[in-house]
């Protein structure tokens, strides 16, 4: 039997176990290691043999997560203790009824000598979490206080139960919003009340250059930088400002070295339930393909109206001329006229032709006739039909005697031909050698087209190819163009699996290059 310092030093232990529990419950250790330690002080100061705590996992079923005093692999044979569940009306009684006997099948499995258990719920919130059992062998009976000392026991655990769950759940939603945060496409910052990130998603780091967790901490204004903004953006603010409602800016990042991205910005305020802000959530959305579309449409529309205009008024002003009842022609100015008619409906027709090709290109609907073709009976072709065009240019052809054949369609290559041989003399102004040429390699026949013209900056060489871009000088004022020719001759290589680049110097020529498969190779790739 205890004695009554024995009473007094257990009741001072037991504060000196509460106290370190709750001093770890405060530290981030895990909830395993929390609920051993108190297991080991429940088991020491109950005089008890071997502890366990068993927790109410997703299952709704009791599993065994902590254990004092039995080597691990014993613990399967306590299983038949975990089938008896106590309430809190229990404890009262230290034990469910029944609890004995289970008692005993486990003593019996396990070969230990346990004739004693106590065990304790864990309860959290009316709802069980749990189950703290001490149990121990020998003739001695539990002190009638041991109900209290494990009440005390298994309430520190339910805390570190609760807690942990508590954590879990945030961890987990944590994780989650981070995913959604940082799955969304648009850019996202968290910005805390004083305009500094608190986090940032992996688009808005595309956008900005800076990486997550080193614009963690700065200030909106450092890493969203718009420039030429339209409306107001609260990030360019000297002071955090006041926003207490949404508001919407568009601008543009221009970054060194990096294409300029437009973008629309939203400034959401987050406020808590008193009305106090929280956070302001702001989305960067890239807008820069809708800015390039519209810049495009707008481009389109004056290029167009301007190249349809003029050979239409070409046309309609030698007609008006021509019809004239009050003046007699001489044959010769006749001709002149009808033949201007005759090249300016050309014209016309040409640039309905590009449009439709371009428009059926965007669609993918474009249709091939794939059959071998010589190139330079090709090439020969194309040049004729330039020849009588242009006095001041010399044209030269340059392919070795046996060019193998290429897999094409014969008629689009010939349009990429003039489109290039059109350039080369619309822009070489004075004159010179154009020469067309060619060689072939085990899969593709690559073609040139080179000329001694004004030539092409190298920052302007990439864009050429793409819709309606025109190089701006004086020449290209003056000479008619859509910007539609290289646009094609691209997409029609493409087409049949080839590819077209540019060497130019400005002031020295250009040279245009593009490839086209070889037959032999295809048609035996094809059987
Ligand atoms: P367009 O000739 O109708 O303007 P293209 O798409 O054929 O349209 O060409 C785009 C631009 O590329 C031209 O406006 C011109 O500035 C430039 N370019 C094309 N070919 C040449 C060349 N051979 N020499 C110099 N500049 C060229």
């Amino acid at each position: 039997m205890y004695d009554l310092l024995d009473f007094r030093q257990i009741q001072l232990r037991q504060r000196e176990y509460l106290l370190k529990i709750s001093r770890l419950l405060a530290s981030n250790l895990d909830l395993v290691s929390v609920l051993q330690i108190i297991l080991h002080g429940a088991v020491d100061l109950t005089k008890g043999n071997v502890g366990l705590i068993a927790l109410v996992e997703s299952d709704g079923q009791l599993h065994i997560r902590a254990s004092y005093g039995v080597p691990e692999k014993t613990l399967p044979a306590f299983q038949p203790l975990l089938e008896l569940w106590p309430t809190r009306s229990d404890t009262e009684q230290l034990a469910p009824p029944g609890l004995e006997e289970k008692l005993q099948e486990v003593a019996a499995q396990t070969g230990l000598s346990l004739t004693q258990v106590v065990a304790v719920p864990l309860i959290s919130d009316e709802q069980l979490l749990g189950v703290i059992y001490v149990l121990r062998g020998g003739a001695l009976q539990f002190l009638a206080n041991t109900n209290q000392l494990m009440a005390s026991f298994a309430d520190q655990a339910a805390i570190a139960v609760r807690n942990a769950r508590l954590y879990e759940a945030l961890v987990r939603e944590n994780v989650q919003l981070e995913g959604i945060i940082d799955g969304i496409a648009d850019g996202v910052m968290i910005l805390d009340t004083k305009w500094h990130i608190m986090r940032m998603n992996r688009a808005l780091s595309a956008l900005t250059g800076w990486a997550p967790a080193e614009a963690v901490g700065h200030s909106c204004g450092a890493v969203l930088h718009l420039q030429s903004s339209r409306g107001h953006d609260f990030c360019a603010d000297r002071e955090p400002p006041v926003l207490t409602k949404k508001h919407y800016v568009e601008g543009d990042i221009i970054r060194d070295g990096y294409p300029r991205r437009s973008v629309a910005v939203m400034f959401a305020p987050l406020f808590d339930q008193q009305g106090q802000l929280l956070n302001i959530l702001v989305d960067v959305n890239d807008i820069t393909r809708f800015r390039e579309a519209e810049a495009m449409q707008s481009t389109f529309i004056s290029v167009i109206s301007h190249e349809l205009k003029t050979p239409v008024a070409l046309i309609k002003g030698y007609a008006d001329t021509l019809r004239r009842e009050d003046v007699t022609w001489d044959a010769e100015t006749v001709r002149e006229s009808l033949a201007i008619i005759d090249d300016e409906a050309d014209r016309l027709t040409h640039l309905i032709d590009d449009l439709l090709d371009a428009s059926r290109l965007q669609a993918g609907g474009l249709q091939l006739e794939l059959q071998r073709v010589h190139i330079p009976a090709l090439a020969q072709r194309a040049v004729e039909g330039f020849r009588l065009q242009t006095q001041a240019h010399q044209f030269v052809l340059d392919f070795p005697s046996s060019l193998p054949d290429a897999w094409a369609d014969e008629q689009r290559v010939h349009q990429i031909l003039d489109n290039l041989l059109s350039n080369a003399i619309k822009y070489s102004p004075d004159g010179g050698t154009i020469r067309v040429g060619g060689w072939a390699n085990d899969y593709e026949v690559t073609t040139y087209v080179a000329d001694q013209g004004i030539g092409i900056p190298k920052p302007e060489q990439e864009m050429l190819f793409r819709r309606f871009y025109r190089v701006d000088s004086s020449l290209r004022r003056e000479t008619p163009g859509a910007g539609l020719g290289l646009y094609l001759s691209q997409a029609l290589v493409e087409a049949q699996g080839g590819h077209i680049w540019v060497h130019s110097k400005p002031g020295e020529g250009s040279t245009f290059f593009f490839t086209l498969p070889l037959a032999e190779q295809r048609s035996h790739h094809e059987r």
